[in-house]
């Protein structure tokens, strides 16, 4: 059962806007599809949090994409969200695993540094937002609030946790974005920044059971706040076969015709959702220009 959703708030009368998610099973799907190892499988669940928070940001058709790409042995890491919950995601190298002597996923060993979070948001007919900030500890929660402060313009603090057991399997995913509204007092700034100081990682809250409303109520006081909305999430790949029909056409005559004598058809598989799709020489023929 998919127990995955989002919890959009304002609190303290419209001065801070606050999201939160649970999105332990879309992790686990993410994961499963690619096996990957623990700090793989927590940097790009963490990925997966934030982008398919920061969809939750957008109306109607618009997209949002995140990439990652710190120079450290995961490679890139890739993710991208619509307006409705539906999220997919992927790291080059899954079979990425370090840790901190306490135990702790080292995320950031896996990402590097050395590099930077791009963010492109299509926001329709040939309009587009990009952002780019150079990573911060490759920690991804970190990152992402240097980016919103940076690139958005809006304080904020992004709480990122997945929590993966010693057989791979995502026990607690979820995550946290609090964006600071121009308008915003004393008071409600004192508040947050004393309970982040003191909150629980995200990925025990979630693993203790709290719902996205807990987080909420955790971070700014029962009473404070009001929901908005909520929104169920799910890891979900739209690929089909006209789009990778599209990169097919970008080959020359030759290298087609390589494929169809040496192979008599092509196939190409999806990087997000590992789904194959079988090309016949005959369909490889009449892409030829
Ligand atoms: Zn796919």
């Amino acid at each position: 059962m998919n127990n995955d959703y989002l919890a959009k708030s304002l609190a303290f009368g419209g001065e801070i806007r606050i999201y939160a998610a649970r999105t332990t099973e879309l992790v686990n799907e993410a994961n499963k599809i690619v096996a990957a190892y623990p700090t793989a499988a927590a940097a790009v669940g963490r990925t997966l949090t934030a982008t398919v928070m920061m969809g939750g940001m957008l109306k109607g058709r618009e997209t949002v994409t995140v990439r990652i790409n710190g120079g450290g042995p995961i490679g890139l890491i890739i993710a991208d969200a619509n307006a409705h919950g539906k999220v997919r995601g992927y790291a080059s190298n899954p079979r990425v695993h370090f840790q901190y002597d306490s135990g702790k996923l080292n995320v950031g060993m896996a990402v590097g540094t050395a590099g930077d979070l791009y963010v492109t948001k299509d926001l329709g007919l040939k309009d587009y937002f990009t952002g780019q900030v150079p990573l911060q500890t490759g920690e991804i929660g970190d990152d992402f609030t240097y980016y919103f402060t940076q690139s958005e313009q809006t304080p904020s603090a992004v709480g990122l946790g997945v929590l993966v057991s010693p057989e791979n399997e995502v026990i607690a995913a979820g995550g946290f974005i609090i964006q600071v509204m121009p308008n915003a007092g004393e008071e409600a700034i004192t508040t947050l920044e004393k309970s982040l100081s003191i909150i629980k990682p995200v990925s025990e809250m979630i693993a203790d059971g709290m719902t996205p409303e807990d987080m909420i109520k955790e971070l700014v006081g029962e009473g404070n706040f009001k929901i908005l909305e909520t929104m169920p999430l799910a890891f979900e790949c739209n690929c089909n076969k006209e789009k990778f029909i599209s990169g097919l056409t970008s080959l020359g005559n030759v290298e087609l015709d390589e494929m169809i004598k040496e192979d008599d058809g092509a196939e190409a598989v999806c990087h997000f959702c590992m789904k194959k799709y079988q090309f016949t020489a005959e369909e490889l023929e009449a892409l030829k220009k």
